[in-house]
């Protein structure tokens, strides 16, 4: 059953049809909203909370979820902007028809919430890119804070239908009511009030209470746990100082990183559960890891990541390589000079997965890969001013400035 108007604002004039349809209509639409899903990181998952059976928002209208901005009236922002996502969502948002209604769900989507200070990638409010309705603030929020947030938006879309265009042209006497500014100057308002009141309150209890002293907090002593000691990690495939045995005949200058003059002795001092870490030259690094890929020994044939450090006078490109047959491990890490574009050797030849790894560490470090067959930025726009994870990149937004 269709429940009563509520009375209008509006003066409703004489001989004026529309009004009631305009009421029905901003009703329905209110009730009826289709959500498009933009769920970027940890408060999309209260978002989907709020959809699933506990808290359901279909009680509110807002029935399935649409993974087409076409299908939508209201698209829900839940976690963090990237830079590099900015235009889509303005695409999203200029695909979806109108009228059409904005949520930004926690602090990230509000402000850039934790990365505010120091992000070189994240938009630090997403209606720095499109209009925000509502936003509900929390890190994140809890679904009733979201269903509160839609309950909130549903009141709007109905005072807005009574600004409808259909609405009898004399209605448009009254301006339109800019909403954020009005309810800042309330807040303000009811701020004042509020000191005010808690100031006379104040002075009163000081009158009636002349000896009270004040509240001591008591801290509560947190209890002491034992210590847990690491699992072990399983022992499998070659003992790491075998492994440095088989790769010292072969490239007799190996080194063993944060391990000086390193010797067979101290390799198998350190134990099973450490990973062979060694350093290798610019020249013998694409032989040692072929070497590490083809030889019936090792069969390390899987690449788990490739990335750099940045120490501020050299680069260390280290490779993490494990044998999926017989379970060992092992880094190897190269050093690099402190150029704008230092050059390693790609080895996307040798494991597919290289070349996203590669475009990453470029994206980052700026280094160069020879020899691979795409070497283009991956996750920022390629027209981002210099490369992010080095120690002299400038962020000319962030807040707060880095000590180096
Ligand atoms: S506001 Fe908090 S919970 Fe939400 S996306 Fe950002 S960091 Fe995650």
């Amino acid at each position: 059953m269709i429940p009563e108007p509520p009375k209008s604002p509006i003066p409703v004039l004489p001989n004026t049809m529309m009004n009631p349809v305009d009421w029905v209509v901003g009703w329905a639409r209110a009730n009826s909203l289709w959500p498009l899903v933009f769920g970027t990181s940890c408060c999309a998952i209260e978002m989907m909370a709020t959809a699933s059976s506990d808290n359901d928002w279909a009680r509110f209208g807002l029935e399935v979820a649409r993974a087409s901005p076409r299908q939508a009236d209201l698209i829900i922002l839940a976690g963090t902007i990237v830079e590099k996502m900015g235009s889509r969502l303005i695409t999203l948002y200029e695909q979806m028809p109108g009228p059409k209604y904005v949520i930004a769900m926690g602090a990230c989507t509000i402000s850039g919430g934790p990365f505010y200070y120091d992000s070189y990638s994240v938009i630090k409010g997403a209606d720095r890119l499109i209009p925000v309705d509502v936003y509900v603030p929390g890190c994140p929020p809890r679904p009733e804070a979201l269903l509160y947030g839609v309950m909130k938006l549903q009141e709007l879309i109905r005072k807005g239908a009574w600004r409808n265009s259909l609405t009898h042209k004399p209605i448009y006497r009254e301006p339109i009511s800019d909403l954020m500014t009005k309810c800042a100057a309330d807040w303000e308002e009811k701020e004042k009030k509020k000191q005010e009141e808690m100031k006379e309150a104040q002075e009163r209890f000081k009158v009636e209470n002349p000896d009270y002293k004040g509240y001591v907090i008591k801290r509560v002593v947190g209890p002491k746990f034992e210590e847990v000691a690491p699992t072990p990690r399983p022992e499998r495939g070659l003992p790491q100082v075998e492994l440095f045995n088989i790769l010292l005949e072969k490239f007799p200058a190996l080194g063993v990183y944060s391990v000086p003059e390193v010797t067979r002795e101290k390799i198998a001092e350190l134990g099973n559960q450490y990973v062979l870490d060694v350093v290798v030259s610019r020249e013998d690094y694409l032989p040692l890891i072929r070497f590490l890929q083809s030889d019936e020994r090792l069969r390390m044939n899987y690449l788990i990541e490739l990335t750099a450090v940045d120490w501020k006078d050299h680069f260390d490109v280290i490779v993490h390589l494990l044998s999926i047959d017989k379970g060992h491990k092992i880094f190897v890490r190269c050093s690099l000079p402190h150029d704008e574009h230092p050059e390693i050797e790609s080895l996307s030849d040798l494991y597919a997965g290289a070349n996203w790894h590669e475009r990453e560490t470029y994206d980052f470090f700026g280094i160069q890969f020879k020899g691979h067959p795409d070497l283009r930025r991956m996750f920022l726009e390629d027209d981002f001013p210099g490369h992010p994870l080095r120690k002299d990149f400038v962020d000319p937004s962030r807040v707060v400035v880095r000590p180096y």
